[in-house]
């Protein structure tokens, strides 16, 4: 059994960090991919659990070297998915979460499409979105009004993923993330239906 990829993309704010978190714990084969970025570091984030926070020349250093497996600059600041981790908790048969925006999606989904499932997060519109990160209280006006603008042309791109959840209720949506999550661990995509096949035939 090979490993899958649940990538899970959205407006900051739509909520998506909690509903992962709560996935997670839920999977015990589950695992968190943790990108690299060049933002700074919010209070009570973690370097190396939430991020591993760099420079921008460590970040492009980065590029050179062919150390991603997508890379995208959102908000005036670049996020990285590495690829080395990622190939290897695949090869472990986990079930890898990312946490990455409609550019990234595009990218992994060319390279890795057979292993990904992808759900698009977002809120029932977009002055609950602004309240939010007003609420969250992490981000100056100009941030907030900064994310807004690429929130929108996020939505733009929502048909390119495979589920589409409206976090109006934490634990409905919670509820729906969970099934997809299991279900993206059943996909015929993941299975060598060749091999699967020549040795079920041959069993007496
Ligand atoms: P934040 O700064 O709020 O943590 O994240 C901003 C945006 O960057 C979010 O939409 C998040 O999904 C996206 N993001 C985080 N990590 C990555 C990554 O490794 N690659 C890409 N393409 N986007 C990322």
């Amino acid at each position: 059994m090979k490993g899958n990829i649940l990538v899970i993309s959205g407006p900051s704010g739509s909520g998506k960090s909690s509903l992962m978190n709560e996935v997670l714990h839920k999977f015990p084969n589950a695992c968190f991919s943790i990108s690299t970025t060049t933002r700074e570091i919010r209070e009570g984030e973690v370097d190396g659990v939430n991020y591993h926070f760099v420079s921008k020349e460590e970040f492009k250093n980065d590029i050179d070297e062919g150390f991603f497996l997508e890379w995208a600059k959102v908000h005036d600041n670049y996020y990285g998915t590495s690829l080395k981790p990622v190939l290897k908790d695949l090869h472990e048969g986990k079930m890898v979460i990312f946490d990455i925006d409609v550019q990234g999606h595009k990218i992994a989904k060319e390279k890795l499409g057979s292993l990904i499932t992808s759900v698009f997060i977002t809120t029932p519109d977009q002055q609950s979105l602004q309240q939010r990160l007003i609420n969250r209280g992490t981000d100056s006006i100009e941030v907030i009004q900064k994310r807004l603008a690429n929130a929108v042309s996020e939505m733009t791109r929502m048909r390119e993923y495979d589920y589409l959840l409206i976090n109006d209720n934490f634990e409905t949506t919670l509820k729906d993330l969970t099934a997809i999550a299991y279900a993206s661990r059943k996909k015929m995509s993941l299975v060598d239906a060749g091999e699967f096949i020549s040795a079920w035939a041959n069993v007496e």
